[in-house]
């Protein structure tokens, strides 16, 4: 068996480009870059931050990673959700309330397609300890009944999970991450920055001279080489979210198995789509979960239209998301499908022999 996990992603374009912009004269502290790396929420995150509070703001931002993912992180054992997955009663901090407030309200708009209850699943198939395997068909029936009926119970001592199951923060972690960040970038002021938490992109402001990020999307057939590009988003104020099977996989009898679930069939998502990116603007603040949230909402989304697939995607974009969100779906077919807020903002690497189509 082979075990592969190719680091994805969006964005080795984007930081490359970022990188030449702190050329730019130190005399404007807007112009002015600091940057940081680290690994944190098992991804590389780097962080380029502009403006003349940049170096509080980067130190206040790393602090804010970590200190989230010690409590949401399923591998550390002290870990709010490690107690949880334990069977231990748990009274949720505001921010793990939040995050499942928003897993509740995702997992029921996309018809459960996105499930925090997979992690059973996740541990079978060993994607969380990296000891691969095809599970057994038997326990697979057996385990898609356990994440359909997992939910943190709400006790008076607290939330509680039932014996076997057990939650994963993983495709929602990210994006709620990026959306605390909007947040602490508005309270330092910071004029632009370029923030990649693994596949998650915050591209705030612009880049200095006033033109907008430039952010690649991996091509995922091309996923041992991370300059691969299907195509390039020109961005301002704005969250890009990247989930495909790329990403995260392992090999076994000739098959590849990657690390996006189907809720409904215990297997890698199949659903003929290689990678979805969510794009949204990162400046709004509303009133319904959402909007308040679209960091979350480009994460939550980018796995769930990942395992839905491109028409049921686009259907349920159409119906309800049109207004918050748009999308960029490769197919396994050759062809890249942009919904029209990005008609502009979106080229295709015309080397790469995707076909581009633009939807409404
Ligand atoms: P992402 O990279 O955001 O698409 O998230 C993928 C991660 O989310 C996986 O590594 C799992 O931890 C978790 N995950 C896998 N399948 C699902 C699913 N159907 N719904 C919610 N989380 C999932
Ligand atoms: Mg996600």
């Amino acid at each position: 068996m082979r075990h592969l996990c190719a680091v994805p992603l969006l964005l080795a374009l984007a930081l490359a480009l970022g990188l030449t912009a702190c050329s730019a004269s130190p005399a404007d502290p807007d112009a002015a870059e600091e940057r940081t790396q680290f690994l944190a929420m098992d991804t590389a995150m780097t962080l380029s931050l502009y403006g003349e509070n940049r170096t509080e703001a980067l130190s206040a931002a790393e602090s804010l990673i970590r200190d989230l993912e010690s409590r949401i992180s399923r591998t550390d054992p002290d870990s709010e959700v490690s107690r949880l997955n334990r069977g231990e009663t748990v009274e949720p901090d505001g921010d793990l309330n939040t995050l499942l407030r928003l897993a509740a309200y995702f997992r029921e708009r996309t018809g459960g397609a996105f499930n925090i209850g997979v992690a059973p699943l996740a541990d079978a198939w060993g994607f969380t300890t990296d000891r691969h395997q095809v599970p057994d068909p038997a326990e697979i029936r057996r385990l898609i009944q356990v994440v359909e009926e997992t939910w943190p119970k709400d006790t008076p001592e607290g939330r509680v999970l039932e014996p076997g199951q057990a939650i994963d923060l993983g495709g929602i972690a990210k994006g709620y991450t990026a959306d605390k960040l909007a947040d602490l970038l508005h309270t330092y002021e910071i004029p632009r920055a370029m923030v990649s938490l693994g596949g998650n992109v915050l591209a705030w402001g612009d880049r200095p001279g006033g033109t907008p990020w430039r952010v690649g999307v991996q091509d995922p057939a091309r996923p041992g080489n991370p300059g691969a590009f299907a195509g390039v988003l020109e961005l301002k104020d704005a969250f890009a979210v990247t989930s495909g099977g790329y990403q995260r996989y392992f090999e076994e009898g000739g098959k590849t198995y990657h690390h996006i679930l189907d809720p409904s069939t215990g297997y890698p998502a199949d659903s003929g789509l290689t990678s979805v990116t969510v794009v949204a603007d990162c400046r709004i603040r509303g009133e319904d979960v959402p909007n308040e949230y679209f960091g979350t909402l480009c994460d939550a989304f980018s796995t769930a239209f990942f395992v839905m697939g491109e028409e049921r995607a686009l259907d349920a974009w159409r119906e309800s998301w049109r207004n918050d969100c748009d999308l960029v779906l490769i197919t396994g077919d050759g062809r890249v499908v942009v919904t029209e807020g990005l008609a502009e903002s979106f080229t295709l690497d015309e080397g790469s022999g995707y076909t581009l189509e633009i939807i409404s």
